[in-house]
Parts: C-alpha cells; sequence; structure tokens
C-alpha cells in the first residue's frame, strides 16, 4: 500500500484536473446529509475534500460522515484549483476507504485547541496523551524544525572535515558534577548515565584532532525549569590544537549556520509558529560579540543584582544580562573556582580558566558551554587535586595526558535549547517528542 502522491505537492499545484489517490488522516469535518467537508491531514500539508451524496454514493456518504476524526483513511477524487480552499486546492471526492477507524468508545480530542480545552490550562493531559499530542498542527511544525536544527549541525561539521564519533553512555565518572549523575544498576556494581561525551572525545582526539556528535546527555535535573531536561540531545564537538577563541568560532559557526538553514528549509514553518523572520536572518548574519565573565558581573552589579564574583551565572542572573542583546554573546574567563577541573587555567591570570558560555537573546539564556581543556599531565593531576576529585574513574581521561597531550578544546551545544529559542518556544518540552524531567518518563 505504498504512498506516491503528498498533499502538499497538489497544494504545489502538481496534480491540477488530476485524478488522484490521496493517503492521509481525518483533520476536520463538517457538512449536511447531502454534501461532506472532509479536511485530509498528512505529514506534508492539508486539503479540503468535497463529497456529494448523489456523486459517490449512499454507502460510501455514510462511511465518511461517520469517520471519527484521525481515522486514516484513503480517499480517490479530482484535484480542482479552487482559491477559497486552504491552500488553493480541494479535492472533489469519487470514492474513499477507511483504513483505520477510531474506536468510538474512545473518541478524543485531538485538535490544538480541543486538547487545550480539555486540558483545562495545565499541561498534564496534554503530557499523558503526547503519543496523540504529537499529531497537532504546532508539534508537527515544532517537529519539522527539529530535524531541520539535527541537519544543519551534521552538515556543518561535515562540511569541516569533522568525524562523527560514538561515547559509552555507561559511564563511570561524572563530567558535569555528582548532583545531577543519574546512578543505574550495574551486575552489582554502579554505573552511571554519561552527562556529557567529552571526555571519551577527548581521548580520540589524538587520533581524530577534529570530531563531533550529537546524542543524548542524561542530567538529574530536579528542578523543574524551562530550560531543563533529564534527557537532552547534546551536540558536542572536540578540536586539536585549538585555541578558546578557535572553539568558539565553530560554536559562533554552527549556531549561524543552524539559524540560515532554517530559514532555507523552514521558513513556512517559522511563520506559522509566530516567528519574524528578520529577526532569525539576523542570528544568522551578524557577529557575537564576546564578553569577560568580569563585565557580565560589573554590568549585573550596575544593574543592582545580587552577584559575587566567583559564582557561575544561573538562568535568573543570564536572563537579566540578556535582556538588551540583540544577539548571541559569547561570555568568557569564568574564575576556576566556578568550573571543573578540565577546563584549562589561563597562563596569563590563574584565577580564570579559558572557557565560554554563548549566551542566546530574548531571554534563552545558555545554550552553548564550552572552552579549553588542562591538557598537560601535571596540570590535570594539580587540577584533580585541588578538586579533591579522586581520580580512579578518570585514569583513562589522564592517560590521554600522559601519551602526547596537545592543546585542545570542545563545546557542548543543548539542541533542545536551540530547538526551543530559534521556534520562540516557551517551554524546552515543546520542541521535542517525549519530554522527560524530574516528574515523568511516560508516555
Ligand atoms: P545550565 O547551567 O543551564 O544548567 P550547564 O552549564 O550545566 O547548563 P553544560 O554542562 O555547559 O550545561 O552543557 C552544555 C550545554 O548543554 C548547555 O549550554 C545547554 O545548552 C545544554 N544543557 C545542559 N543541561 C541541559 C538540560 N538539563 N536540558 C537541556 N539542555 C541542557
Ligand atoms: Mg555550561
Amino acid at each position: 500500500m505504498a504512498k506516491d502522491i503528498w498533499i502538499g505537492d497538489v497544494q504545489n499545484g502538481d496534480y491540477d484536473g488530476q485524478d488522484v489517490e490521496l493517503k492521509g488522516w481525518i483533520k476536520r469535518t463538517r457538512g449536511s446529509n447531502k454534501i461532506r467537508f472532509v479536511v485530509l491531514r498528512d505529514s506534508t500539508g492539508i486539503i479540503q475534500c468535497v463529497a456529494k451524496r448523489d456523486v459517490i454514493g449512499d454507502e460510501a456518504f455514510e462511511s465518511i460522515a461517520s469517520a471519527l476524526i484521525e481515522s486514516s483513511v484513503v480517499i480517490r477524487g479530482t484535484v480542482n484549483v479552487d482559491e477559497r480552499s486552504e491552500g488553493g486546492h480541494e479535492l472533489v471526492v469519487s470514492g474513499l476507504e477507511i483504513v483505520g477507524p477510531v474506536d468510538p468508545e474512545r473518541p478524543f480530542p485531538i485538535t490544538e485547541s480541543a486538547m487545550k480545552a480539555a486540558d483545562g490550562g495545565e499541561t498534564e493531559f496534554l503530557l499523558d496523551n503526547r503519543h496523540l499530542y504529537l499529531r497537532t498542527g504546532r508539534m508537527t511544525t515544532m517537529l519539522k524544525v527539529r530535524s531541520s536544527v539535527f541537519g544543519a549541525i551534521h552538515n556543518y561539521f561535515r562540511d569541516l572535515d569533522f568525524v562523527e564519533y560514538q561515547a559509552p553512555n555507561f559511564v563511570a565518572g561524572a563530567v558535569e558534577g555528582g548532583s545531577t549523575l543519574f546512578e543505574v544498576p550495574y551486575f552489582g556494581r554502579k554505573a552511571y548515565l554519561t552527562q556529557s561525551w567529552q571526555l571519551y572525545a577527548e581521548a580520540a582526539m589524538p587520533a581524530l584532532e577534529r570530531l563531533y556528535t550529537i546524542a543524548p546527555s542524561f542530567r538529574a535535573e530536579k528542578s523543574r525549569t524551562r530550560r531543563h531536561l533529564t534527557e537532552f540531545w547534546h551536540a558536542e564537538m572536540e578540536i586539536a590544537w585549538a585555541t578558546n577563541d578557535e572553539v568558539m568560532h565553530h560554536g559562533e559557526g554552527v549556531v549561524r549556520h543552524i539559524a540560515s538553514t532554517l530559514l532555507e528549509e523552514r521558513s513556512n514553518e517559522l511563520q506559522v509558529l509566530g516567528r519574524d523572520l528578520e529577526l532569525i536572518q539576523r542570528y544568522a548574519d551578524t557577529p557575537f560579540p564576546r564578553m569577560r565573565y568580569d563585565e557580565a558581573i560589573e554590568i549585573l552589579q550596575g544593574k543592582g543584582v545580587e552577584v559575587e564574583w566567583g559564582q557561575d551565572l544561573d538562568y535568573s542572573k543570564e536572563k537579566i544580562l540578556t535582556q538588551d542583546f540583540t544577539v548571541p554573546h559569547f561570555l568568557t574567563h569564568y574564575p576556576k573556582i566556578a568550573k571543573p577541573f578540565y577546563h584549562r587555567e589561563d597562563p596569563s591570570d590563574g584565577k580564570y580558566v579559558l572557557c565560554h558560555d554563548l549566551l542566546a537573546p530574548e531571554g534563552y539564556g545558555e545554550i552553548i558551554g564550552g572552552g579549553e581543556r588542562t591538557w598537560s599531565e601535571e596540570e590535570i593531576l594539580a587540577r584533580l587535586d585541588e578538586e579533591g576529585t579522586p581520580k580512579e574513574a578518570y585514569q583513562f581521561y589522564i592517560d590521554t595526558r600522559s601519551y602526547g597531550g596537545v592543546p585542545h578544546g570542545g563545546f557542548g551545544l543543548g539542541v533542545d535549547r536551540v530547538c526551543s529559542w530559534l521556534s520562540g518556544a516557551d517551554h524546552i518540552r515543546e520542541v521535542i517528542p517525549f519530554p522527560r524531567d524530574s516528574r515523568r518518563v511516560t508516555p
């Protein structure tokens, strides 16, 4: 039962006047005892189909009239150009077949507005029925934008000869600190779900020199925020012989490439989501300014925010700082005390590390964290000691320094966060099909 005609192509005018067979799902129906208007949806668009009893006969007419929303159907008919119809075309129905009916005992309010109404302002109903919510126009649009974001990241790195590289998801040690580690039983021992690909990528850096991935990372984030998931998609890169500046150059490069890819591939979707395309164009075109951490602290203190030098900036502070930004900004040179051992000390001032965060405007905040890595054996041992981090789990990581270490660096980009920002979502869970947070692992 292959499908070879897509509603999007019909609406593009590829089949005007032709007899076609369309396959899809019923989105809406209305009409009388003599004529029914059925809006058919597939993954590429919608089209209104007009069925008349005296043309298709009683049996087919009754079957279409009784079909519930979301029934899957095959509809045959002739494509008419019709300015008044949504999309400019309609199908004059000659016959139809219901392929997958909807359980009449459990009809479902599948439209966006009906689902929102059934939800009563909470989001639990939408999340409980996520498998059906995916079919709504807004979510389908989000998923298409998301697909283009993933494609853009792959293209950016592959065009520059980066090698895609995979790391294990079961690991023995933390990257981002113990408080967000997921512990899993592992044959009588403890293992953890990875928080980042980075340490294992650094192990392959002497082999591949330029590598990247897009993979899930896991963090037991207890507080529920608009920008944290417990399982998120992490685009990470690692590059040999590179400075913090060069790593930032790629962070900026990939983000601007994502923006320009969306303009090319998903302008319609962005507009459906209410996005101003000029804004996205600006993100694609404008260089991202750089600011040192110290300067950010001064700005915040100038705005009356209580923040002390040495603190990592949480979201409440990022939000205030980014208020006046019109494009993403890099924040560099954080205090060493705010960052884990693998961040390289600034040789010109040991109070700082050579790192960066990229903060998105419009209140979205951090989308990238990266920097130069501590690369000499001597320094990595000293940093682990300073932190009091036990070395066993990191022995392989230390070894990579003992055998021909070289300067290198990399970053991690939160793909869901970038999707959320560029699509203008209110919450990160709007851009991922089955969001995971501290309260939910179902459906
Ligand atoms: P935050 O301070 O916002 O919690 P982080 O500094 O812990 O983030 P990093 O360890 O720097 O995050 O991870 C790199 C990137 O991965 C972040 O810039 C962000 O875009 C993304 N990221 C981190 N944690 C999450 C999460 N729980 N959900 C979604 N994306 C995340
Ligand atoms: Mg960070």
